[in-house]
């Protein structure tokens, strides 16, 4: 494959990015390819961390060889032999300890470095990373500059999620069928990974695995933290974000304890470094404690989570209160 095929490949796939923005992924490595500078750097992100995603887990198991090929297509893309690039894998903590001889082997000799992760759910975030790589506690950077501008060690930097990667060695290969990785917990007969085309239904993907309840449910799709809160008659969309689904019994599920455990998450993510999230957060957990919400008050704390916040974590905290709150209600002794 010529390098340069390789970029034009990408573009005529359509892929974009599998970590939730949905960037076209021509585009960041067009972006990293044309920079000028004497070192680049490539990172395959490895670092899920919120819960019931866990897919990167399964590629590493299942397709390590297509995962450092396509690595691989991205240090030729990038031009490897004119301008000093190197690429790290970026490896959560557990990941890199059930990984690390596998992908040892494979990266023999290729300029790849294995990196473990520190730190909890942030630290998997494009800007973090870097400053996790660079020895500092993650906390993300002001964008702009993109990575692709200025990223690791003040390089421009190549970020994209592992599952990207995977595809990018099936595309090379002619092999791509324009899908993506799904997963799936919660109250489900059968659990797991899936692989299925990225325009499926929520709907379809629980049918097609025989996960549709036979209960009264509702899901979140996207991940089991930051999703979207969805009922059964909303279903006819595709799955958002990092493609999870999570389903939860509409009768067994105590609402509160819900979203104790989501802001528990939250609370124990962010860096505090801005005051939106660190304060917003931390009132919500207060309220949630208390188990008694003022409507009022709740829809000023995420309205300026949304609007300010530094960083998408403090803005993914909006998408399951706002959308458990405006869809189930009842449960929670809200009135209107
Ligand atoms: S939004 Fe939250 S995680 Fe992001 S910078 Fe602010 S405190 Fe840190």
């Amino acid at each position: 494959m010529l390098v340069d095929g390789i970029i034009v490949k990408l573009e005529e796939s359509g892929l974009t990015g599998r970590g939730g923005a949905r960037f076209p992924t021509h585009l960041k490595w067009k972006m990293v390819k044309e920079a000028k500078a004497e070192k680049k750097y490539i990172i395959c992100n490895a670092a899920e961390g919120e819960p019931g995603v866990f897919k990167d887990g399964y590629i590493l198991k299942n397709y390590p060889q297509e995962v450092v090929q396509g690595i691989k297509l991205a240090l030729g893309a990038i031009d490897n032999s004119t301008v000093a690039v190197s690429a790290y894998i970026y490896l959560r903590k557990d990941y890199y300890q059930r990984f690390k001889e596998e992908l040892e082997k494979l990266t023999k000799s290729l300029p790849i470095t294995l990196f473990k992760k520190t730190g909890g759910y942030l630290a998997g975030e494009e800007t973090s990373l870097l400053e996790v790589i660079e020895g500092r506690r993650p906390a993300p950077r002001i964008k702009p500059p993109y990575p692709p501008q200025i990223g690791l060690f003040g390089y421009p930097t190549l970020v994209n999620n592992l599952e990207t990667f995977y595809h990018v060695a099936q595309i090379a290969e002619g092999k791509y069928k324009k899908t993506r990785f799904y997963s799936i917990s919660g109250e489900v007969a059968n659990e797991g990974v899936y692989e299925f085309p990225e325009d499926y239904t929520v709907s379809q993907v629980l049918k097609e695995t025989q996960n549709w309840p036979d209960f009264r449910f509702f899901i979140q799709s996207g991940g089991g933290a930051s999703g979207e809160v969805l009922l059964p008659d909303e279903l006819e969309q595709t799955v958002r974000g990092q493609g999870a689904i999570v389903v939860y019994n509409r009768q067994e599920t105590d609402l509160f304890a819900l979203m104790e455990k989501w802001v528990n998450f939250f609370l124990k993510s962010n860096c505090d470094k801005c005051v939106p999230c660190r304060e917003g957060v931390y009132r919500l957990a207060e309220m949630i404690e208390k188990r008694k919400l003022d409507k009022e008050i709740l829809d000023d704390i995420l309205f300026v989570l949304e609007e300010t916040s530094f960083c998408a974590l403090g803005e993914g905290v909006v998408t399951p209160f706002r959308s458990l709150i405006s869809k189930l209600r009842d449960g929670l002794g809200l009135k209107d």
